[in-house]
């Protein structure tokens, strides 16, 4: 029988992976590698927090693939020479793999394909985690969307999802040598981690539960529930995806299934939020400088402000003064997650009343989140900073205060994460500041006045942006 190299990177399952699926459908037999290769990331080589969820991932693969007879090969290297010291070895004839889509690795990846071929060895790769290839959607004129909503309606006019695959049931092992898994170092020396993994399971079976439990529980409600950041009410499915545990296509299939009157807005709505994904990847493959540049221009001129070292720990660790701002950033560092309402929240405070350049929360979110994305990072950021495609107008300045009062009105969320506001009176957590005595009295940790006053960044931040006009 001949052999294939299954070279797996962000696609950790075995169902539902067109890459593993090719290799079988042309009779191949596989030997599934890993390879550690963060330094050929360029700026972007994975975060401590993704590392962690990494390394769950791969031992979860690991379980899986050694369940069906085989076992996941690991290497650290420069990728290219590793494939082919391992083609020397198994006498693979060919190599596949799923697409990665950012700036560094997919040059790479273009350039191993090209010398394997030279080299005479199959080198296929194939779309393992998008609903559309980031070239396949384009405006009339052949161009790449920069707004949201056409780029959507364009998305639904060629709706076509994969059929779900199931895993293969067995695959033939052939014995080949791999580091360790804590070779590669991805787990924390010391387990700051500890408290994620109350919330999260990383790996394939994870992936598929938390489905099911979305699709039995918040999915019904989700358009009006997905807002409110003291329950759970969205999927919770964004490590999983960023991972490749889990394919969009099976998402949408799965709620395709559960149409009817009372649940079509929430699929349709939830179907919205898998394209924004698709449409990030499309903004990242056409403008691939946009994780360190403004796409748009006119922020280049833009005073942003360089905060001090102390200002900029406050805010990554939960104390600004702020209660929504550091429930937030508490929740991110104790979970390696953060709502999406609070993330907006948390950005707006940074890029707006802080006026930083929006790329000192997408470095510390690219750290800290389980499901750190470069596409979807620097979407949200980009759009919240105002600097981004179809992103929020500048002048659009969220108030923290009234965010919280609308989409935590009883200051539960708040009060999960920064317990020390507890003893305060319901009105008086969202700004503590208005209630000086109770706060001196009941709350004597927390700040006592936010680290910018709101409406005085708000005004500068205003008087900034008429000046780039
Ligand atoms: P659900 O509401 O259940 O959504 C389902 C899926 O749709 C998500 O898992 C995600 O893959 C996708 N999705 C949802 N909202 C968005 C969105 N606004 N943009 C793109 N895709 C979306 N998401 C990441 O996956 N990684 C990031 O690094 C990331 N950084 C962000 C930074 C900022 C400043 C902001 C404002 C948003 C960011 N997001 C990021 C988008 C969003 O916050 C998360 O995808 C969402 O909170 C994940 O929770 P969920 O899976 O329960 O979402």
């Amino acid at each position: 029988m001949s052999v294939a190299l299954l070279w797996f990177r962000r696609d950790l399952r075995l169902q539902d992976n067109p890459a593993l699926q090719a290799a079988l459908d042309a009779g191949h037999d596989v030997v599934p590698v890993y390879i550690h290769a963060p330094h050929e990331e360029g700026d972007w080589a994975p975060g401590a927090a993704s590392d962690a969820w990494r390394h769950r991932s791969l031992a979860a693969l690991d379980a899986d693939l050694r369940a069906r007879g085989t076992s996941l090969v690991l290497r650290a290297g420069d990728s290219l020479p590793t494939l082919q010291a391992l083609i020397a070895q198994t006498g693979a004839e060919a190599v596949y793999w799923n697409r990665k889509y950012e700036p560094a690795t997919q040059p790479r990846d273009a350039a191993i394909k090209r010398t394997l071929r030279e080299q005479g060895i199959e080198a296929q790769s194939c779309n393992g985690s998008l609903l559309f290839e980031p070239w396949d959607v384009a405006t009339q004129q052949g161009q790449p969307y920069k707004v949201f909503t056409p780029y959507w309606r364009n998305m639904l006019s060629h709706w076509r999802l994969p059929a779900p695959q199931p895993a293969p049931r067995a695959l033939v092992g052939h014995p080949v040598d791999s580091l360790a898994l804590d070779a590669l170092q991805l787990a924390p020396t010391l387990d700051w981690d500890a408290g994620f993994w109350t919330h999260w399971q990383p790996g394939e079976a994870g992936a598929e539960e938390a489905l099911s439990v979305f699709v039995e529980g918040a999915l019904r409600g989700y358009r009006e529930q997905r807002d409110l950041p003291d329950r759970v009410g969205t999927s919770r499915l964004s490590p999983h995806l960023h991972f490749g545990e889990i394919a969009p296509w099976r998402i949408a299939h799965a709620l395709e299934g559960l149409r009817s009157a009372a649940t079509d807005a929430d699929i349709d709505g939830y179907l919205r939020q898998l394209g924004w994904r698709d449409f990030s990847y499309h903004l990242l493959h056409h403008f691939p400088k946009t994780p360190t540049d403004n796409l748009n221009p006119r922020f280049d001129r833009f005073a942003w402000t360089t905060p001090s070292a102390t200002q900029l720990q406050d805010w990554q660790r939960g104390r600004t003064g702020v209660p929504i701002v550091d429930a937030g950033l508490r929740e991110l560092w104790q979970t390696g997650y953060m709502h999406n309402r609070v993330r907006m929240i948390v950005a707006s405070y940074l890029c707006k009343h802080l006026r930083a350049h929006w790329s000192h929360g997408a470095r510390w979110f690219w750290d800290t989140l389980v499901d750190a994305d470069l596409a979807n990072n620097t979407m949200g950021w980009q759009w919240v900073a105002g600097t981004g495609a179809d992103a929020a107008p500048y002048f659009r300045i969220f108030n923290p205060v009234t965010q919280a009062q609308k989409f935590d009105p009883q200051a539960r969320y708040i009060t999960r994460w920064v317990p020390e506001l507890a003893a305060l009176p319901v009105k008086a957590r969202f700004a503590p500041w208005q209630f000086p005595t109770e706060l001196a009295a009941l709350a004597p940790g927390y700040p006592p006045v936010p680290m910018v006053d709101l409406s005085t960044g708000r005004d500068a931040a205003l008087a900034a942006y008429r000046q780039t006009g």
